[in-house]
């Protein structure tokens, strides 16, 4: 008998991005934002700074703290989420700023802050890697000097097939040896600034996973340029006009 050919729920291929959108300069108010989703998942970043570091016993005189805000909101999921901090988003809030943080030239603004704010308003998986999109290109939105734009997709291992962009339906994947989920996030030039891992892989499976992971991140910062580039051509001369 044949073997029985995997099928993804959404009936995407393996190496299959689930339909993407991203759109710079969403929040006027902010010095920088974009939004970022992904299928049903949907993150709106916006960047306040580089603004003078209060309590001052908090300055670094040597360079700029980055302070990721990650917020699930409350309705973004079926079953509403208690409002406020919790350790999953005390946890990706600071996953955030070391995969950005490799990027962005904070020296050249000791004593300062900047905060970023990244709102999941709709969830279906992959929230941290959108959010971590998000933020990169709100961050270049708002002119602080980077070294490139990250870009972050995560990986699963449903059974033993390997997937790009886990939409819920497969993190919660239950045949055979269930899910494995690898967020991942690197540099245009392919430099791993993040990598997570939940659950069960082998050496080789886990090359494979970057493998997939930088051809998916090729085609998200591509998605990413052309948000910023749309961006400058309809506000020429910066972003007040
Ligand atoms: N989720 C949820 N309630 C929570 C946390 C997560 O319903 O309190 C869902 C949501 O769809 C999220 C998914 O579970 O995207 C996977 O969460 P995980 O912690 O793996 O992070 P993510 O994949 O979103 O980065």
């Amino acid at each position: 008998m044949a073997k029985k050919e995997f099928q993804r729920p959404d009936g995407r291929k393996p190496d299959e991005l689930r339909p993407i959108k991203a759109k710079v300069g969403v929040v006027p108010n902010a010095d920088g934002s974009a939004m970022f989703s992904t299928g049903d998942t949907i993150a709106i970043a916006a960047v306040y700074g580089p603004k003078k570091m209060h309590p001052q016993h908090q300055q670094n005189p040597e360079k700029a703290i980055l302070r990721c805000n990650y917020n699930m909101i409350s309705f973004s999921v079926a079953d509403r989420i208690r409002p406020g901090p919790s350790r999953r988003s005390m946890e990706i809030s600071k996953i955030t700023e070391w995969a950005l943080e490799p990027v962005l030239m904070l020296e050249n603004y000791p004593n300062m802050v900047i905060d970023v704010h990244i709102n999941i308003i709709q969830a279906d998986a992959g929230t941290r890697c959108a959010g971590i999109n998000a933020a990169s290109m709100a961050l270049a939105h708002a002119g602080i000097p980077m070294r490139g734009i990250v870009s972050s997709v995560s990986v699963g291992k449903l059974d033993k097939q390997l997937v790009v962009d886990l939409n819920k339906a497969e993190e919660d994947w239950e045949e055979g040896e269930g899910a494995t989920d690898i967020p991942i996030s690197m540099t245009s030039d392919g430099k791993i600034t993040h990598f997570q891992l939940d659950g069960k892989i082998n050496n080789e499976q886990v090359q494979e996973a970057i493998r997939m992971a930088r051809e998916a991140c090729k085609k998200i910062y591509e998605i990413q340029k052309e948000a910023l580039k749309e961006f400058l051509t309809e506000n020429e001369g910066g972003k007040n006009g």
